[in-house]
C-alpha cells in the first residue's frame, strides 16, 4: 500500500470517529514530511456549527500554527473531496497538497440534497491557489462509509 492510500486510511477511520460521536461521516488529516500534524473530523452536529468540516478546522489550525513553508509542505488528507468552503480556506491557508478518497461527485450521486457540487480544484484554480489535488483515492472504501449513512 502506498503512504497515499495508508494516510487516507487514516482520513476514512477519522470519518468513522465522528460517525460514532454522533456527526456525518467527514475525517481529515495534516502531514509534513510523513508525520500526522493534526487530525479533525466532522463536528457539525455535535458543535451546531455550519462551518466545523475537519478540513476547514484543519486549514484554520495550519494558517495559524504553522510556518508558510510547512503550509506548502503539508498535504491535506481527507475521506470526500472538500467542499468550496473548504477549498477556499485551504487556498487561503496555501496548503500544497490535497489527497481526498471520495468525489464530490460521487457524494452527490448519493444525496439528494447538501452537496455544493463544485469540484475542489476548480475553486482553487479560480483562487489562483497553487494547492495540487489528487484522487480519488480508495473511493470504494471510503464510499462504504456514506452508504452506510445516507
Ligand atoms: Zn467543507
Amino acid at each position: 500500500m502506498s503512504t497515499d492510500e495508508s494516510f487516507i486510511r487514516d482520513a476514512i477511520d477519522l470519518a468513522r470517529a465522528a460517525v460514532d460521536n454522533g456527526n456525518t461521516p467527514f475525517g481529515s488529516l495534516l502531514v509534513v514530511d510523513d508525520a500526522v500534524v493534526r487530525t479533525a473530523e466532522n463536528t457539525t452536529r455535535s458543535d451546531d456549527d455550519i462551518a466545523a468540516h475537519p478540513e476547514f478546522k484543519l486549514a484554520r489550525w495550519a494558517a495559524s500554527e504553522l510556518e508558510a513553508g510547512e503550509r506548502e509542505a503539508c498535504t491535506m488528507y481527507t475521506s470526500t473531496e472538500p467542499c468550496p468552503m473548504c477549498a477556499s480556506a485551504i487556498v487561503y491557508a496555501g496548503l500544497g497538497r490535497v489527497v481526498y478518497s471520495v468525489s464530490v461527485d460521487s457524494l452527490a450521486a448519493l444525496r439528494d440534497d447538501g452537496v455544493i457540487e463544485i469540484p475542489c480544484e476548480e475553486v482553487i484554480e479560480r483562487g489562483n491557489g497553487s494547492t495540487t489535488v489528487e484522487g480519488p483515492v480508495l473511493e470504494d472504501e471510503g464510499l462504504a462509509i456514506h452508504k452506510a449513512f445516507f
